[in-house]
């Protein structure tokens, strides 16, 4: 049996919505339930659906922190801004500002998010943040130093499908008889969404573009390019081009059907670092290679970090070991994690990537 999209109040209304409309693209259903399951919940930590880096270690915001100070002082010390998007509790702002005070670097935090529950949380971790719905009233006085971790994956993805008349934007459509729903190519030709590297896909290929997440990268590769900065982007993802379904769920540490009860469970996609690098440097930045998290981390000196941290609190050895473990190895998120930057051309070149 298909899955029953009418579980939760919000799957009533999505199913209600596709009755009016007859269809909805899986983009408009990923930003309805994403917008929901944010505005609810805090969704981290053990208790919750999933656990991020900045949860696992304070370790994580103090190494982004530390490479920020770094390019920041090569870039001459100038007055600038901390920005983050999509903090969710705060807490890699709150180690990020801590290594940049440690580094000299005294920085105003602005913070872009949308979930009030979430931003209570972001408020009591970063005390005098200023919060911003999104990117567009950003200061504009000043180089933006600017953080994303796991926030481009959180945002509507569109799914394009190869079909014998041409690519189709996939959407969804009620299954009444199995109390569902089904997955259907869209009417209309999306030939115009799809690049030239796809031309020879199978029939049945999917295609998957992020149109948010170009639009938030080209609005603030523009102001990097007008005022410095850089921005660091950490996910998981790939290099581009490629094809394939990445659409998931995950609800209490597990993987779980995305098409069921809506709103309730965290949906992401994997991010393309070859389009959102694209999209920078046509906005004028320089783009970094992309990274693995774990390399990343080791490159910036994590290891010394954590053998410092144990001298400090033997107690604390066996736990520093498993999140340093955790955030590295390959197996862990040491591999499917990758780090990408984007910097104003003038500033100097970013730590870490080579
Ligand atoms: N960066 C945090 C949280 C990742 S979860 C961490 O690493 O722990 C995704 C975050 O993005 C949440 O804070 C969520 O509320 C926020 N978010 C999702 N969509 C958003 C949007 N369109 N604009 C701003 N924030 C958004």
């Amino acid at each position: 049996m298909s899955p029953d999209l009418t579980v939760t109040a919000l799957g009533e209304t999505i199913a209600g919505r596709i009755d009016a409309d007859g269809a909805m693209t899986l983009h408009d259903y990923m930003g309805l339930a994403n917008a929901h399951y944010y505005a609810t919940r805090d969704p981290l930590g053990v208790g919750g659906d999933f656990i991020t880096a900045p949860e696992i270690s304070q370790m994580f915001g103090e190494m982004i922190g530390l490479w920020l100070a770094d390019l920041w002082a090569r870039a001459g010390r100038p007055a600038a801004h901390y920005v983050e998007l999509g903090p969710g509790r705060g807490t890699l702002a709150a180690d990020a500002l801590r290594a940049l005070a440690s580094a000299g670097c005294r920085l105003p935090a602005h913070l872009v998010e949308t979930s009030p529950v979430l931003r209570g949380a972001q408020a009591t971790a970063v005390p005098g943040a200023t919060f911003h719905d999104d990117v567009a009233t950003l200061p504009t006085d000043a180089p933006l130093l600017i953080v994303a971790n796991e926030f481009f994956d959180a945002l509507p993805i569109r799914q394009h499908v190869r079909t014998d008349g041409g690519w189709r934007e996939r959407v969804l459509a009620n299954d009444r008889l199995e109390r569902g729903h089904r997955f259907l190519p869209g009417l209309g030709e999306a030939d115009w969404a799809v690049t030239a590297a796809f031309a020879d896909a199978p029939l049945g290929s999917v295609v998957e573009t992020c149109p948010a997440g170009a639009a938030i990268m080209a609005d603030l590769a523009a102001r990097i390019g007008a005022q410095g900065g850089a921005i660091i982007a950490i996910d998981y993802g790939h290099a581009g081009p490629a094809t394939g379904d990445t659409m998931q769920a995950v609800q209490a540490h597990r993987f779980a059907d995305p098409y069921v009860e809506p709103g309730a469970r965290d949906l992401t996609a994997h991010v393309d670092f070859t389009a959102l690098g694209d999209v920078a440097a046509a906005a004028g930045c320089t783009v970094s290679p992309l990274a693995e998290q774990g390399a990343f981390l080791i490159r910036l000196g994590i290891g010394a970090r954590a053998a410092m941290l144990a001298r400090k609190s033997p107690d604390r050895q066996e736990e520093l070991a498993v999140a340093l473990r955790r955030l590295t190895v390959p197996a862990e998120m040491g591999r499917l994690f990758k780090v990408m930057a984007a910097t104003d051309p003038r500033w100097p070149v970013p730590e870490g990537f080579a």
